[in-house]
């Protein structure tokens, strides 16, 4: 087994590191572009440049709220 470090170097392009809407950093992706933060527990997805925000309804529904970018 090979000890692989991952060290984090400056910022990558695309990626997002805060939440958009908390600016929280408590986020974390769920899947594959989709991230989740923890502090106001909304989802966001990134598509080529552009933000989508999504809060869960009380039904479970994802529903968007915004769109940035
Ligand atoms: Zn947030």
């Amino acid at each position: 087994m090979k000890n692989i470090k991952k060290e984090k170097s400056g910022k990558n392009e695309g990626e997002v590191a805060c939440c958009p809407v908390c600016q929280s950093r408590a986020v974390g992706y769920i899947a594959k572009e989709r991230l989740y933060c923890a502090d106001c527990c909304v989802e966001f997805s990134t598509k080529k440049g552009m933000l989508l925000v999504f809060a869960l309804s009380w039904e479970g529904e994802l529903r968007e709220l915004k769109k940035i970018g």
